[in-house]
């Protein structure tokens, strides 16, 4: 069989991460058979419709690397790509009628005022069953109303009586009773499909093999069963993915600040390292490898084990994996992404490239780059409790001291590379009495304001120079003196 996959966004804004990871897993059972992976936009819902979001589909898959081989700018012969297109083309419309002609579908003219006195209330929950009213209306008064130009709606005429089930790759099976099951709208009274009905359509026409979307549509899924009857069409594979959730088991939401494709970049994640990711929530390798590029993914991916419990969103993985990924990172492509913001974070530091060295294997993203350099360009406001450190046994009394003493001895160092002056700072100490502690643990301290820093005294003197060490030194002198 040739494996064909499609994506089919709704043009509504961002682009969720259980849509791109939709996109990725639709991607990767295509590319993992050799087939294609198709993009089609479904704005039917013109109401939901927002202005420049097909753009944000097509560059967050082009930055993803997800390449499309047919879609709205790339004609594969089945076009158009484009749901409102089709709508115009006339293609549900055409389909609707062969319905109607069947028997499967009727034109329904009833008012919006007659739908909600059919609306009941069941356990709480509203319910709204359609009674099949317009089933029943002659050829003729048919006929009359539309040449009346009365609105309506086309609806399927869900058979009353037997049961329909519905095969789903992750989920097994499912099966309703045919009464519980709405005379579901088709084309809807603006003229245009609804979705239920136009992605039947469409992933038939468009020649689709298996259909991957979210669990959210996991139970209006045995009524397409009913429609693919109707026409006598063989019914795609289904591959439902499970939820994701936020770190609190909530459905992950905008207001999470992290659940869209853009969030993620925002926050200085790198699009292959989200890939990495956005694949795992909800499916693993047997291997249980973890970091994996796209090529690997293809290589390794295996829908039927993707896992029917909800996937968490884990913010801290994804920063970790993040890290990762940069620390394997080619040094000419780490420098032109850590170089700009180094510069721009420090300007006291003359040898840049030393700190990029420091930064790479500490840093999760870019954007921690200006917290964790950002005290060789000014010491921070620190509390003197930093002085007090039990393994190190140094306290503020015993820094002052130390630092009093190894400050004319720094004066009167000449050459400021680490190594000379960690061996001039461990000959200080033994001479003194001194664990090196003692003295690393306050010189660190005074130049830095911070507990953990990107290598150790002597490294952080050799980046800062003589002068601006020695300042340093003097001032926190003068702090600890009060
Ligand atoms: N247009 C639907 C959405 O964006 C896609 C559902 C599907 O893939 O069938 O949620």
């Amino acid at each position: 069989m040739n494996v064909k996959t499609r994506f089919a966004p709704s043009p509504t804004g961002r682009m969720h991460v259980g849509n791109l990871r939709t996109a990725l897993y639709s991607f990767l059972i295509a590319k993992h058979a050799g087939g294609s992976f198709m993009l089609r936009i479904e704005d039917t819902d013109q109401e939901r419709f927002v202005e420049g979001a097909v753009d944000i589909i097509l560059r967050t898959l082009d930055f993803a690397g997800l390449t499309v081989d047919e879609g709205p700018d790339k004609d594969g012969g089945v076009g158009p790509y484009v749901q409102s297109e089709r709508q115009k083309a006339g293609i549900y419309m055409k389909y609707a009628k062969q319905l109607i002609e069947q028997g499967n579908a009727y034109y329904c003219f009833c008012t919006k005022e007659r739908l909600e006195s059919l609306k009941t209330v069941v356990a709480g929950k509203e319910i709204s069953q359609y009674d099949k009213h317009c089933l029943h209306l002659t050829k003729e008064e048919i006929e009359a109303n539309l040449a009346a130009g009365k609105p309506y709606v086309i609806r399927l005429n869900v058979p009353q009586e037997g049961t329909t089930t519905f095969h789903d790759d992750i989920y097994g099976d499912i099966t309703v009773e045919n009464k519980e099951l709405d005379d579901m709208i088709l084309i809807k009274s603006d003229g245009f499909p609804t979705y239920n009905f136009a992605n039947v359509v469409d992933d038939h026409t468009m020649g689709i093999t298996h259909v991957v979307r979210g669990n959210e549509y996991l139970s209006s899924s045995p009524k397409y069963n009913l429609l693919y009857e109707a026409f006598g069409w063989e019914v795609p594979t289904y591959v439902h993915c499970p939820l994701i959730t936020d770190e609190n088991h909530a459905k992950l939401s905008k207001r999470s600040g992290h659940s869209s494709f853009e969030d993620l970049l925002e926050l200085g994640l790198l699009p292959e390292a989200i890939v990495n990711y956005v694949a795992l929530l909800g499916w693993s390798p047997e291997d249980n490898e973890e970091i994996l590029s796209l090529d690997e993914l293809i290589a390794k991916f295996d829908y039927t084990k993707i896992n029917k419990s909800p996937a968490v969103f884990d913010m801290g993985k994804l920063r970790w994996m993040n890290g990762e990924y940069i620390k394997r990172m080619d040094e000419e492509e780490y420098l032109k992404k850590a170089m700009p913001i180094i510069e721009k974070t420090v300007t006291k530091v003359a040898d840049k490239k030393a700190l990029a060295d420091l930064a790479k294997s500490r840093i999760e993203t870019f954007n921690d780059i200006p917290e964790l350099l950002g005290f060789f360009e000014k010491v921070p406001e620190y509390d003197l409790s930093l002085y007090t450190h039990k393994k190190m046994k140094t306290t503020p009394e015993i820094s002052l001291d130390v630092l009093k003493k190894v400050l004319p001895v720094l004066e009167n160092a000449e050459t400021y590379t680490n190594d000379s002056l960690y061996e001039l700072l461990v000959e200080f100490a033994k001479e003194n009495g001194l664990k090196n502690g003692q003295v690393m643990w306050p010189v660190r301290t005074a130049l830095s304001g911070k507990a953990q820093t990107p290598g150790g005294a002597t490294q952080l003197m050799e980046l800062l120079g003589k002068e601006e060490s020695l300042t340093r030194i003097r001032a926190a002198i003068e702090k600890l003196e009060g």
